[in-house]
């Protein structure tokens, strides 16, 4: 079954529980309805859930959904509510690895993800990269 595409760029969506699109939507949003939704990973689209009833573009949404923003704050870790700017930070003050960035930061293992991460997924299939690439680039 392939996904439905972002009725705004075309892109092919990734789907997420209602209860995620929920927790993201501002109540100026409301309501959502009943359809399943996906989200648009394409960083350059206004629409971040969408669904065959209608999309919620990015002012519709109360949480800053990393990919689509260019500058910081960028969330990395929902749950534990760290930044890509706290790694960054603590990796110039002395983090060598990843163990090292996980305990200066409290990053990870929240465990709320379903509600917090705006894709309802773990969010350490992205900090985890994020935080190998920022050490490889010191
Ligand atoms: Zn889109």
């Amino acid at each position: 079954m392939t996904s439905p595409a972002c009725p705004l760029c075309k892109k092919r969506g990734i789907p997420v529980d209602r209860a995620t699109v929920i927790c993201h939507a501002k109540e100026s949003a409301w309501p959502i309805g009943d359809n399943p939704y996906h989200i648009c990973e394409n960083p350059g689209c206004e629409v971040v859930y969408f669904s065959s009833g209608g999309c919620l573009k990015k002012a519709d949404v109360k949480t800053r959904v990393t990919f689509k923003e260019s500058g910081p704050p960028r969330p990395l870790c929902y749950c534990k509510q760290v930044t890509e700017e706290d790694v960054i930070s603590a990796i110039k003050q002395g983090a060598k690895t990843v163990e090292d960035v996980i305990e200066a930061t409290g990053i990870g293992g929240g465990g709320l993800c379903k509600f917090t991460n705006p894709y309802g997924r773990c969010c350490s299939r992205y900090y985890l990269p994020f935080i190998k690439r920022a050490l490889e680039s010191q």
